[in-house]
Formats: structure tokens, sequence, C-alpha cells
């Protein structure tokens, strides 16, 4: 947690750290860095959080080789410190501006004097890969006569490939055979999972790895990426509830403010996602002809996609899904409109889909929620606030909401009047300006739950708040109509 939340432009409350903390023990991670106990108040206060909740997990505070981070750490009840001081040669003269002697007595210091006061002590020689082999060795053997616990040499700046890292730890476990070894491994070459999963393999003991990825720079080795593959592809019997994984991707992304990459593996949007009508097809019939991980192991669900690579078994799915059963002629016709949009480069949500088959199998559109009024204010020195008055099946629902802007402030008041008769939740948030300009229409596509049940939907308008709403009630409308009763006629 400490280093996924030193990626950019993420910061923190002490509650939310919390949060994460209790979701990574629910999940079973073993240690928890929670934080930097000497960085600041907040810091001290959001480890200091953790380490009270009680949590099956020990829980670690970052610390540099100063006495004041070790002394902030004891004060912030933590169990153990990740304690690092730099072991190759620019570290050790560009940033500490010392010699190597100075270190080695360093590392003695601040490793004795937090066992002295009982604390685990993880010992980590910063920038490990980059530094002399022979004094690297020197420093952890310096590092365990004084009392370290477990010793995680750091790729700080992601230089290794997987056969590097596997010649580093199987020397440094022939070295120190009776030591705890840990990775640490950054993602700046893509490659912090396989090198975490190569030092496992040389007999490392224990992973460093981040919610989806996040960290500095390019990141860390994403937690969920190393321990589908320990489970899947090396049959590690590990102790990760791997069901939980989705929603503890989803929660870091949304306290983060981090989005999540459609294509990254395991929690991206796309990762359970087929729109080609081939893979579709064969799907329905046996899932692994095209599915290398159940999607239910990792607490998901397949998702078809229609768009100008869907064939007839795919959105057939998708519209049995919505209640419609086109008849053949009707599933053709509908087919060949989804390809048509698609051609002319149109993402194709839900909404379309099901806007193209209502009118092909001739059943009137049936929209539960309808916009009456909506009234926006934005300014400076004001609260952008919105009030909204919805028809809902002929009755009127009047809310008002704040925000941090007035898209915000629509979109909650929106939800909020919908809120008392359904349970939707906003998952995604696009925006495209469809030419440049102020004066561009803005596309607005949004992802929309209810329950088990996530839809599309979109909204074009040249008012981006108009947009918004126009993409958010379509979407509404989608999972509040059941079209079951609807039975088609021939086309
Ligand atoms: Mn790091």
């Amino acid at each position: 947690m400490r280093d996924g939340e030193q990626t950019p432009g993420v910061s923190l409350t002490p509650e939310e750290k919390l949060l994460i903390a209790k979701r990574l023990d629910e999940i079973g991670v073993d240690v928890i860095e929670a934080g930097f106990a000497a960085a600041s108040e907040g810091e001290m206060e959001a480890v200091k959080l953790i380490a009270k909740e009680g949590l099956k997990a020990e829980i670690c505070s970052f610390a540099r080789g100063v006495k004041g981070d070790i002394d902030a750490a004891l004060k912030s009840e933590v169990d153990s410190i990740f304690l690092v001081i730099p072991s190759s040669d620019i570290h050790i003269k560009h940033k500490l501006k010392k010699n190597r002697d100075e270190v080695l007595k360093l590392t003695e210091e601040c490793v004795e004097y937090a066992k002295d006061h009982g604390l685990i002590v993880e010992f980590g020689p910063e920038d490990a890969t980059r530094s002399d082999l022979g004094f690297l060795k020197e420093m952890i053997k310096v590092s365990l006569s004084s009392g370290a616990d477990r010793v995680t040499p750091p790729d700080t700046v992601g230089v290794l490939t997987p056969e590097r890292t596997y010649e580093f730890f199987s020397d440094l476990k022939k070295t120190f055979p009776n030591t705890v070894l840990g990775a640490h491994c950054h993602n700046d070459f893509g490659l912090a999972v396989a090198n975490t999963l190569a030092a496992l393999r040389a007999g490392v003991e224990e992973a460093h790895v981040t919610i989806n990825g996040l960290g500095e720079r390019a990141g860390n080795a994403a937690l969920e990426e190393v321990v589908v593959a320990l489970k899947l592809q090396y049959n590690v019997n590990i102790s990760i509830k791997t069901d939980l994984l989705y929603v503890t991707s989803l929660l870091v992304s949304r306290l983060t403010g981090v989005p999540i990459q459609p294509n990254k593996a395991i929690v991206g949007e796309n990762a359970f996602a087929h729109e080609s009508g081939i893979h579709t097809h064969a799907i329905l019939s046996e899932p692994s002809t095209y599915e290398a991980i159940p999607p239910e192991i990792v607490g998901r669900t397949r998702r078809f996609v229609v768009g100008k690579h869907a064939g007839a078994h795919g959105v057939m799915a998708v519209l049995e899904e919505m209640g419609l059963n086109p008849s053949e002629n009707q599933l053709r016709e509908i087919l060949l409109r989804v390809k048509a949009l698609g051609d002319k480069g149109k993402r194709v949500t839900d909404a379309d889909l099901r806007a193209i088959a209502e009118s092909v199998i001739g059943i009137p559109q049936i929209r539960p929620i309808k916009l009456e009024e909506l009234t926006v204010v934005t300014g400076d020195h004001v609260t952008p606030t919105a009030s909204v008055r919805l028809n809902v099946n002929g009755k009127i629902l009047i809310e008002a909401a704040t925000g941090v802007g007035p898209v915000d402030a629509a979109m909650n008041a929106i939800r909020k009047a919908v809120a008392t008769i359904e349970p939707i939740r906003l998952e995604e948030y696009h925006v495209n300006a469809i030419t440049g300009g102020t004066n561009a229409v803005v596309e607005v596509i949004v992802r929309l739950s209810r329950g088990d049940r996530v839809i599309t939907a979109m909204g074009a308008h040249e008012d981006i708040v108009m947009a918004s709403v126009e993409a958010m009630i379509s979407g509404m409308n989608l999972l509040m109509s059941n079209n079951n009763r609807f039975k088609s006629k021939d086309f």
C-alpha cells in the first residue's frame, strides 16, 4: 500500500487507507505495508489507525536509515518496518552523500535500534539490483548479524529481466540459505510480474505487490496478476481469496482515482469481454476455447460486446439478457444494422443495440424514466448544485444534489432520485469531444450496473451536462425495463 500510494498524483485519507487495509486483510495478504509513519501527520494517523484495527496481517511501516523514521514507526505501533538503506554506489554517493563504510555502520545501528525496540525488521538494500554484488552481500550480512528478520533487495528502478532475476536471487539464496528473502519488482520495462515469478522460482519466500500494479513511475508487480499466475500457471496452493480480486481492484481504483486500463489482465474492463463472432460462438458452446482464466475465479462474469466484429450468436446472447427474443430474420437485420454502425467508427453501446432491436422487432420503446426538468448552477464562489424533476412510470420524483462540478452535481441528483426506487450504480464515465473546439458535440459513455447486470449507454449533446444526463437516463431505462413479456413477431 505504501508504494501504491506513491503513484504520482495519488493521496489517500487515513479512512480510505483503512478501508483498503481491511480489504487486503480479508483477501488474505500476509503483510500490509500501511505507509510511511514519518512522512506526515496524516500518514502517522493512517498507519496508527490500521495498526490498531486488529487485523490478521502483520502491519508494517516504511522507514529510511534515520532514527526519527524508526521512532515514528514505533509511535505508530506497527509490528514491523521495511527499513530501506541504499546499497548502490549511485545512491550512496548522490543521495546519501556517504561512503560504503558509513552505510554499513548506519545499517548496523538502525537494525540494532529497531530490534532493541521490539520491531520485526525487513531490511531493504535500496537499488540492490544496480549494486556491486560483493558489497550488497556484505551489507546483507551486516543487517543479519545486527538482527534483521527478512531481507528484500528491491529492483528499485526496474532493470531486471526474468533471467537475471532468477540468477540474482539464486545466488543470494545460496549465500544466505536460512534467510527469508523477498522480491520488490518495479515495472519500468513491463516485466515486474514476470520478474516476481522468476524470483519466487529462485526460492524467494515473499513478494511485494500492489493492487492494479500501482506504484512509483510504471508501478510495481500487480497482486492480482502474480496471484492468478501462481494459482493457475504454477499450481501453487495460494491462500489469497481470488474471488475478491475484482472488487478489491475496483475499490482501489475508485479511492485512488486511477482508472484501470481496459486491456489490463484479470481486472481490466475487456479482460473477459468478447466481441468477435468467431470467439463468441465458440465460447457459448465451450468457454475454455477462448478463455484461459474462468472469470468466476477472480469474481467476474463473461461479457459479450456488440460491434462490427460481432456474430449472430453473441448478439443473440446479449439480446436474450435484455429479454428480447427476435426471430431469425429479425436477428439478421439487427446484426446488419449493428455492423453498419460499427463500420462508421461508432462504438455500439447496449442502449444502441436495444434501440435497434426494438425498432426491428417493432415493439414500442419502453422508457420508464423521462427527464422533465433539470437546473444546474455553477460558477466561482458557488457549490455546483443541480435539481432534477423526473417522471418515472408516471410518478414524479424531485431531487437536488451538489457535486465537484456541474456534471457531477447533475448525475448525483438523478442518481439520488432514482435510488429511491432502483439501486443503480455508475461504474464508469467517459467523455469524448467529437471534433475539437469548445462548441463540439461531446459523447458521453457510461457503464451502469444493477446487481449483476452491467450495461453501457451513450449520450451525445453539445452541452456536456446534457450529454451526461442523456447517457445516464438512457442507461437507467435499459436497466429498469424488463421486456420478457414482449414476444417477437416474424420480421
Ligand atoms: Mn518501490
